[in-house]
């Protein structure tokens, strides 16, 4: 079932169609960080060395009204990457027609175009986000074959992903295969032992990870706001902390299925308002105080999870182990980095919007073997489901 890479593909003189994730942060016609373009280079050079026409397109934010499309145009985006690039980019402000055809025929090997916002046609019946097949064929009819590097949007069934696959050879770009290889190849066949940890604000967000990791991992090390629904579950009183009164039955019912799997925090670090200012002390889970609430995982749990991920050969990592956007109760976010970056040996994957963010934020980025770049797609891929975006890229 393997699919076919970028690399498979013969993409001399071919014109190449590139679903990149250009799905950038602007503020004001600004790119406030251009990570996933930089992210993007390695696929785009390798067409263009391979003497390819590259022709690329993305989505960027949600197209609702006509007035959306001022802002979230493109244009700086390909400005950008002819930047990052060191050469032209032909962006061109259309999603179809004949301005769009004729920039295309004007290509000659090497040269690389951008096109409009694929969300643009979204205005018109949401062609793109329902994966309209007259679209979908007609962007295929573009190109010669297909080249999908967007993981992000992996999880959807666009126009401009399944869409194009259906109707052209395709293959995956080299961050999509990255992301194959370490979810989705880890996760159904790891190395062992392979420890999950788990955090982040919710259970109701993570029910669905919860449930697949528990089928294949050997230890789940669960922190941050969720811990506090299963310490419930176990009798405990856990003051004013984060609860999901109605997921206590479903912890409980995690707990007995888990058979031992699941290690829950022994300590936390309690204060009494949402606040970096406060006072702060830790306190075992059994004395967690009534009017206090759990921001953090405390030091005993920092050294229980150390031991736990002694050893350990696959550590997948979803949701930060407190709320590190303060720096008092990032301690144990940094902790759980630290005893990771220790590992020799191991494959160590972490995916998730806030998680990545976190490990970037607080320096151990080069620390893990991979950073996911989806954080909707990292999150139902380690639940195991098929994404069709990747499903749909044709197999070796
Ligand atoms: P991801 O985006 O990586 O999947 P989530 O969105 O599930 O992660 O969770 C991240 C959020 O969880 C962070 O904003 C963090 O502040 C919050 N969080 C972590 N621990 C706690 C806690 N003990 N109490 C409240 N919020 C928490
Ligand atoms: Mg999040």
């Amino acid at each position: 079932m393997a699919k076919k890479i970028v690399s498979d593909l013969q993409l001399k003189d071919k014109k190449v169609l590139v679903r990149v994730d250009f799905n950038v942060p602007m503020k004001d016609g600004s790119i406030t960080n251009d990570n996933r373009i930089v992210e993007a280079l390695p696929t785009i050079k390798y067409i263009i060395e391979q003497g390819g026409k590259a022709i690329l397109f993305s989505h960027l934010g949600k197209v609702k009204t006509e007035e959306d499309k001022e802002k979230l145009s493109l244009a700086p985006v390909a400005k950008r990457l002819s930047e990052l690039l060191e050469k032209e980019v032909t962006f061109v402000p259309e999603t179809r027609g004949e301005k769009l055809e004729s920039a295309i025929d004007q290509l000659k090997s090497g040269d690389v175009l951008l096109f409009e916002n694929t969300r643009f046609e979204d205005l018109d019946g949401k062609k793109e986000s329902k994966n309209d097949p007259e679209l979908g064929k007609y962007w295929a009819s573009l190109g010669d074959v297909f080249v999908n590097d967007a993981f992000g949007t992996a999880h959807r069934a666009h126009a401009s992903n399944v869409g194009v696959a259906s109707n052209l050879e395709s293959a995956a770009g080299f961050l999509m295969e990255k992301e194959i290889k370490f979810i989705g190849d880890v996760v159904a066949n790891p190395e062992r032992p392979f420890v999950a940890i788990l955090g982040g604000a919710k259970v109701s967000d993570k029910i669905g990870v919860i449930e697949n990791l528990l089928n294949v991992a050997d230890k789940i090390l669960i922190g941050g706001g969720m811990a506090y629904t299963f310490l419930k579950a176990q009798g405990k009183e856990i003051g004013q902390s984060l609860l999901e009164e109605d997921k206590i039955d479903l912890a409980n019912d995690l707990l007995a299925r888990a058979n031992g799997k699941i290690v829950l925090p022994v300590d936390g670090l309690v204060t009494k308002e949402f606040s970096n200012d406060g006072e702060i002390k830790a306190v075992s889970v059994d004395e967690i105080p009534q009017d206090l609430q759990s921001l953090d995982i405390g030091p005993k749990t920092i050294e229980l999870f150390k031991s736990e991920l002694q050893g350990a050969k696959t550590v997948v990592w979803n949701g930060p182990m407190g709320v590190f956007e303060m720096s008092n109760f990032a301690k144990g976010t940094i902790g759980v980095c630290e005893a990771i970056a220790e590992l020799s040996d191991a494959t160590t994957i972490i995916g998730g919007g806030d998680s990545a963010a976190a490990a970037m934020q607080l320096g151990f980025a080069e620390k893990f073997t991979h950073i996911s770049t989806g954080g909707g797609a990292s999150l139902e891929y380690l639940e195991g489901k098929v994404l069709p975006g990747i499903d749909s890229i044709s197999e070796k």
